[in-house]
């Protein structure tokens, strides 16, 4: 069976790999044009590209490799999709209507090993890696979705904050990043594109070596060693000093704003001193960083921690700005369906196993 699929081809390895099997350059760009501006769902319906060429892509190729698990709306408008993988892994993709356009949040791994202590995919322990086709491939199927509705609509936004570390599956999220990118093909914009990591400095420093223009947010939530080791454990391996060193490098060599995301826990790290250790922090780069502060989504699995009182949450951001720093209170998206990130996926998947038992 053939699982190769042609969303993992960066547009230079589509040319290469074409040059390679006999055909000229100019197939890449029509082939590339079928898949990302005419978004066909099958090889055949590239009828401008020759039979040999067609022929050897459907024996080398697959354009699917997900398919529709379950769909979730919202009264917002957010779609939530639980696609299955070939092997019959669950991953989750979400879509969000904004005033300024609509943004997918995509997964990179199936489940995550960096087990951040409130986070519901973190509870499923990492099964593999996704290919950067698989990545690909859920903007293309939401992308699909919205044009069979017939709006018109583009997905114009893209956050990699999904399930998964993004920077534990590094090269195929550069190869996924190259391909959304690509002028000739979906064109995202490289400043409407977000890559969230809960910190692996030696990546952080790879991925400013790489020049890619995409924005970069770094999970925090803590604003010392103490709270952030108990909050994410990663912090053991990459503590608060090191990070800090990281991000310096990173507004150094890219010159670019960098985003710290805060998630609120309630009389854990939500009180005025920790807004005030926070703002100290960032003091020196006031005009380089940006907070967003998350309320917390409460999940069973995490009854340790609840959601911060909106007077808190308001106490908080009040601090950080009287101190000059940068922030907003993040916009929640899709309450009334399962709002936490790995929460659809998880619940689905304790459902088959209990329906699995009961038969
Ligand atoms: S918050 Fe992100 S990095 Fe942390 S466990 Fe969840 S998916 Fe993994």
């Amino acid at each position: 069976m053939i699982t190769n699929s042609i969303y993992g081809l960066t547009f230079e390895q589509l040319a290469a790999w074409l040059l390679k099997h006999g055909h000229k350059q100019y197939r890449a760009s029509q082939v590339w044009e079928y898949l990302y501006r005419k978004r066909v769902t099958n090889f055949s319906e590239m009828t401008e590209v020759n039979k040999d060429c067609i022929v050897l892509l459907e024996e080398n190729f697959v354009i699917h490799t997900l398919s529709h698990h379950v769909k979730q709306e919202a009264s917002d408008g957010t779609v939530k999709f639980l696609f299955k993988l070939k092997d019959g892994n669950l991953i989750e993709t979400v879509l969000m209507r904004h005033k300024y356009g609509l943004s997918v949040c995509v997964t990179t791994q199936v489940g995550c090993n960096i087990g951040c202590s409130f986070c519901a995919s973190g509870l499923l322990t990492k099964t593999r890696d996704l290919s950067s086709g698989e990545i690909v491939e859920q903007i293309m199927n939401v992308q699909h979705h919205l044009d069979n509705a017939g709006n018109g609509e583009k997905v114009s936004h893209i956050v990699v904050m999904g399930i998964g570390e993004p920077f534990d599956n590094f090269e195929n999220m550069i190869d996924f990043l190259k391909v959304i990118i690509d002028q000739k093909g979906l064109a995202i914009g490289s400043r409407h594109i977000t890559v969230s990591t809960s910190g692996i400095v030696n990546k952080i420093y790879e991925f400013a070596d790489t020049n890619i223009p995409v924005n970069l947010a770094i999970s925090l939530h803590a604003p010392n060693n103490d709270l952030r080791t108990k909050i994410m454990k990663i912090n053991r391996a990459y503590p608060l000093e090191k990070l800090m060193d990281s991000i310096n490098y990173y507004i150094e060599k890219t010159n670019r704003r960098i985003t710290i995301e805060y998630i609120l826990l309630k009389d854990v790290n939500d009180h005025i001193d920790e807004a005030n250790e926070l703002a100290a922090l960032f003091q020196d780069k006031k005009k380089k960083v940006y907070i967003n502060l998350i309320p917390y989504n409460p999940v069973d699995e995490h009854s340790q921690y609840q959601r911060s009182e909106q007077e808190s949450v308001l106490a908080f951001y009040d601090t950080l700005k009287k101190n000059g720093i940068n922030c907003k209170i993040r916009q929640e998206h899709g309450t009334d369906i399962d709002a936490a990130c790995g929460q659809l996926r998880s619940k689905q998947i304790k459902k088959e196993k209990d329906n699995s038992i009961t038969l």
